[in-house]
């Protein structure tokens, strides 16, 4: 089956998070099961042609009167980058700068829309699915209708959906419909008037033939007002149009025997080089050396979503104990210098790296003996998933995609990590202090760490479901 994947970053050229990783991995999943998939995504200021190996291509592809340049990195399933100087290619960010969102975004993600749109035209493709996620592609279904109701290359293609975080909307003001070159008559509550502001999200959710999003829980959890973000009464209205298919992990790019960003490798069978790892991770970071403390990581965005506030009020508390706790993020510019601060004042037991690092990111998940993901919700999380492979226990708030893959430890011989419900500092604290009793009980703790390693969180069976549903849509 012919599949269009469109997606505001795609990974490794461009990410701020899981949608990254998931356009990076999900197309090659479905290309392997024998579908042809073709990605489309902005060349972000970020990405480097050349360095990329990005090649040019020559089309006839226009977006509203003006050609549009393309590159593309070929590959089972290949790449494409709209080229815009102004709305893409002289910009830092993805989605702002500074911690604010750049100005003209609905212009820029109707750009990358309907350059989507008029790609399978301009290339000779004919897509029976439209895949588009994020609010980015929000605007997708509703302009096939109206603006390629007599494409040829588009005739009788099928739009899915995805929901990444339904907490990102993309809400503007009304007033730049005329320059998005919508008519008014989309700004009704049935279409996309989100209490009078213009919702991309929203012409997602109205006007896409299914809805997915990425986990079963979190799919259940968005149905409702505490979690539907205002969204659920639509959400509860197409209920039977919405799946909750659980994300993977790209298990070549997150491989502890194989990983390139790593000191020493190691397997479930061998786990020698974990406690390299281990080792020289505390190295790197400046804490003490020593194999026996518990090391606490964190990989994370250091927003509200993900429960840092949390982890800062139960810090003090969980520094009580002999523990170290190295964390990586940025976001949020008052849990930035919270965390350094609290690295300033315990160098022997904290380490905070402000920034965004890949590589550090891996060395984390293979060096650390726990990890903790305490989030307020979570739509899925892939870290906790990085986190099992790599021997490394969870201990999360069990929500959304965290409540799908991370099984409580029954004291016995069952369960991958540690859970907890209540969103309080001390339900973390008792959570991860049941965790640190379990780490000093070393036939225990290794039960945990073999099972969590065991764990097939692959693409495989994800992009099974994702083919399932596109076939019925598309027969
Ligand atoms: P979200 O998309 O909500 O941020 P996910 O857990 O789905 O959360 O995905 C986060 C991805 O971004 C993971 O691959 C994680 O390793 C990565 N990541 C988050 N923060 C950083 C950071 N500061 N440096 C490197 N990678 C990061």
């Amino acid at each position: 089956m012919q599949i269009l994947f469109v997606a505001s970053e795609v990974g490794p050229w461009s990410k701020t998070g899981g949608l990254g990783d998931v356009a990076g991995a999900l197309p090659r999943a479905l290309a392997e099961r024998g579908n042809e998939v073709v990605v489309v995504t902005p060349r972000h200021g970020s990405i480097d042609p050349r360095a990329a190996g990005l090649q040019p291509v020559r089309t006839a592809l226009h977006v509203r009167g003006e050609p549009v340049a393309l590159w593309v990195k070929r590959g089972p399933a290949p790449v494409y980058f709209v080229e815009h100087p102004h709305l893409f290619g002289s910009r830092r960010g993805l989605y702002g700068d500074g911690g604010r969102d750049h100005p003209d975004n609905a212009e820029r993600f109707a750009f990358l829309t309907r350059a989507a749109l008029a790609l399978p035209g301009a290339l000779g493709l004919r897509p029976r699915i439209l895949h588009l996620n994020d609010w980015q592609c929000g605007l997708g279904p509703w302009l096939l209708r109206h603006e390629h109701a007599r494409d040829p290359a588009l005739a009788g293609a099928r739009t899915v959906f995805t929901i990444h975080n339904l907490a990102y909307q993309g809400l503007f003001p009304k007033q730049v419909l005329p320059a998005l070159g919508l008519p008014w008559e989309v700004f009704r509550y049935e279409a996309m008037e989100f209490f009078d502001q213009l919702s991309f999200m929203k012409a997602g959710l109205a006007f896409a033939d299914a809805l997915t999003t990425v986990s079963p829980t979190y799919a259940r959890e968005i149905l409702t007002p505490e979690g539907g973000a205002s969204l659920d009464a639509l959400l509860r209205h197409r209920a039977r149009d919405l799946h909750g298919i659980l994300n993977g992990i790209d298990v070549h790019a997150w491989d502890p025997a194989r990983d390139p960003h790593l000191p020493a490798h190691f397997t479930p069978g061998e786990l020698a080089g974990k406690a390299a790892c281990k080792a020289a991770l505390q190295r790197e970071v400046g804490l003490p050396a020593r194999p026996d403390v518990p090391l606490v990581g964190l990989v994370t965005r250091l927003a509200e979503q993900k429960g840092i506030d949390l982890v800062a009020a139960a810090l003090p508390a969980l520094l009580a104990r002999d523990v170290q706790v190295v964390l990586l993020g940025s976001g949020d510019a008052a849990y930035e210098e919270a965390f350094a601060r609290a690295a300033r004042e315990r160098p022997d037991r904290v380490a905070a790296r402000i920034g965004f690092d890949e590589g550090l990111a891996h060395r984390i998940e293979a060096g650390a003996d726990l990890f903790l993901m305490p989030s307020r919700f979570e739509p899925c999380g892939l870290n906790q998933m990085y986190s099992l492979r790599y021997g490394t226990v969870p201990v999360v708030r069990a929500v959304g995609g965290l409540a799908d893959t991370v099984e409580d430890f029954d004291g016995f011989t069952r369960g991958t990590g540690f859970r907890f419900s209540e969103y309080t500092p001390q339900a973390l604290l008792t959570a991860t202090r049941r965790a640190l009793d379990v780490f000093r009980d070393r036939r225990a703790w290794r039960g945990l760490v073999e099972r969590g390693m065991a764990e097939d969180n692959s693409w495989e069976r994800s992009a099974a479901r994702y083919e399932a549903l596109y076939r019925t849509l598309a027969p």
